[in-house]
């Protein structure tokens, strides 16, 4: 998973962009990354860690600049590695080419193989790069016919935001797994993987972009083209990530064209109907479980009640004393309030169970506190299958609900009651029609083919 964002046309392209990245920090908080490009020079600073960290006044100054490409990326197993910090950037005969990706390639192994066969070296182990090698391999070419012609060899999830010598440019895959939408402030255009990103930096949204669609934005004027993949694929299906709405993307934003928040309350309400609790309080599990205990609250009638208070200033780094507190990095994060639970039969409203592991720990704590009975809801059917398409969910081994039923899963967690929201009544709270989403977690209905090559024990 990550966050993308892209300006142009604007002399504070790099404050602009490291703002934008700031709003969608939450889609990755590995590393941060921006490419500048002033003239005909192309600047670049990256580094691990949080935006806020990687870049001080010193870092944003140098990048000086009026088109600004940035990435914040998410921490995916056996990847921390400098090298795969994004922005991906090459230089290649007179023209730089720098990429931000968000998504997962299927057929990044093909693909590799057949390029190396062709002799292109290739520095990392990113499937972004690969799409950087396609971008430079095509020769003669007008730059329409060179971007329609290498995004159409790739399969999978990608949302891009490119500068390409001095044109910046957006694409999303034909199936649109991820969000990206696009706006403007005064003069200038701005992408961004979700509208919190303009937000911040006051910019206005004007639509996303569609899926298929690649955006060439010259300076203050944009066109748009068609990869027009769609005859890969059996049909003009889309598949927006459903996990976008259930966890992923920020309440405040809008995604897919609608708004996160309402969604996530939606799912709730739904939630209430089809799986009731005899509680004295709802709680959630904050922060991702606040909007949909809302909805519950609202539907079922039971009072919302705020029962475990998260600690903000929690970061990546912190020593933890193992030894000397069990559970600590769990427990310092959030911490019960005892007058509220006391006594009481509490309904806990989760967004999403991966490992089941978190979960657990704060049905104990919740024990602890005083709780007399604990039920927990969750606002999305058990998580079954891996993300091909960016997800960074654990294999299908670590996945809870892969292999084991949902009283195991109440027994494991320790809860009274265990009920998921169905899959239909999931589907039902979403704001656009079922037939639009990817939801192969829960159902293992891939919208493609799976990757040839497999990463080691994901189906497993
Ligand atoms: P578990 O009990 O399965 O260990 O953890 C469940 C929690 O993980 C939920 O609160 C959910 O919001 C959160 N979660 C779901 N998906 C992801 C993800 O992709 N990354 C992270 N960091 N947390 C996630
Ligand atoms: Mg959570």
């Amino acid at each position: 998973m990550c966050g993308i964002f892209g300006i142009s046309n604007n002399k504070e392209a790099a404050r602009l962009t490291y703002l934008g990245l700031y709003a969608l920090q939450h889609r990755g908080e590995e590393s941060a990354g921006i490419v500048a490009r002033c003239g005909k020079k192309v600047n670049q600073f990256r580094g691990m860690g949080l935006v806020g960290d990687v870049f001080k006044e010193r870092e944003i100054k140098s990048l000086k600049g009026d088109m600004g490409v940035g990435h914040a990326r998410y921490s995916t197993t056996g990847s921390s590695n400098p090298k795969n910090i994004q922005p991906f950037l090459v230089r290649h005969k007179k023209s730089h080419i720098a990429i931000a990706h968000n998504g997962n390639l299927v057929n990044t192994y093909q693909l590799r193989n057949e390029l190396e066969c062709k002799g292109s070296i290739f520095q990392t182990t990113m499937d972004s790069e690969v799409i950087a090698h396609l971008l430079a391999r095509s020769q003669n070419e007008s730059t329409e016919e060179v971007l329609v012609n290498s995004l159409r060899e790739l399969e999978g999830a990608y949302s891009l935001v490119m500068m390409f010598n001095d044109l910046l440019i957006g694409a999303r895959d034909p199936l649109g797994w991820r969000p990206l939408c696009l706006g403007k402030l005064d003069n200038s255009y701005v992408l961004a993987s979700e509208t919190c990103a303009l937000d911040l930096i006051q910019a206005q949204y004007i639509r996303d972009v569609e899926p298929g669609e690649i955006v060439i934005i010259n300076k203050d004027k944009i066109k748009s083209i068609n990869i027009s993949t769609r005859s890969l694929f059996p049909t003009a299906k889309h598949a927006y990530c459903i996990f976008e709405y259930i966890y992923f993307a920020r309440p405040d934003s809008n995604i897919f064209g609608h708004n996160v928040y309402q969604t996530r309350k939606n799912l709730g309400r739904e939630l209430a109907r089809e799986c009731p609790a005899d509680c004295d309080i709802v709680i959630p599990i904050p922060d991702s479980g606040n909007y949909a205990a809302l909805g519950f609250s609202e539907a079922s009638g039971i009072p919302f009640e705020v029962g475990m208070i998260r600690n903000h200033y929690v970061g990546r780094t912190f020593i933890q004393p193992s030894q000397i507190i069990r559970d600590f990095r769990v427990k310092v994060k959030l911490n019960p309030i005892r007058e509220v639970l006391k006594d009481k039969r509490v309904a806990i409203v989760e967004d999403s169970i991966v490992r089941g592991t978190t979960s657990r720990i704060r049905v104990k704590t919740i024990r602890e506190a005083g709780a007399k009975e604990v039920h927990m809801r969750v606002s999305c059917p058990p998580l079954r299958h891996p993300c091909f398409y960016g997800i960074d969910f654990p294999t299908k081994k670590e996945l809870i609900a892969s292999k084991r039923d949902i009283k195991w899963i109440k027994n494991f967690i320790g809860v009274d009651s265990l009920e998921y929201l169905s899959l239909e009544g999931m589907l039902k709270a979403m704001p656009i029609p079922k037939e639009r989403f990817c939801t192969a977690c829960f159902t293992g209905d891939y919208p493609t083919k799976l990757p040839k090559k497999l990463g080691k024990g994901i189906l497993e």
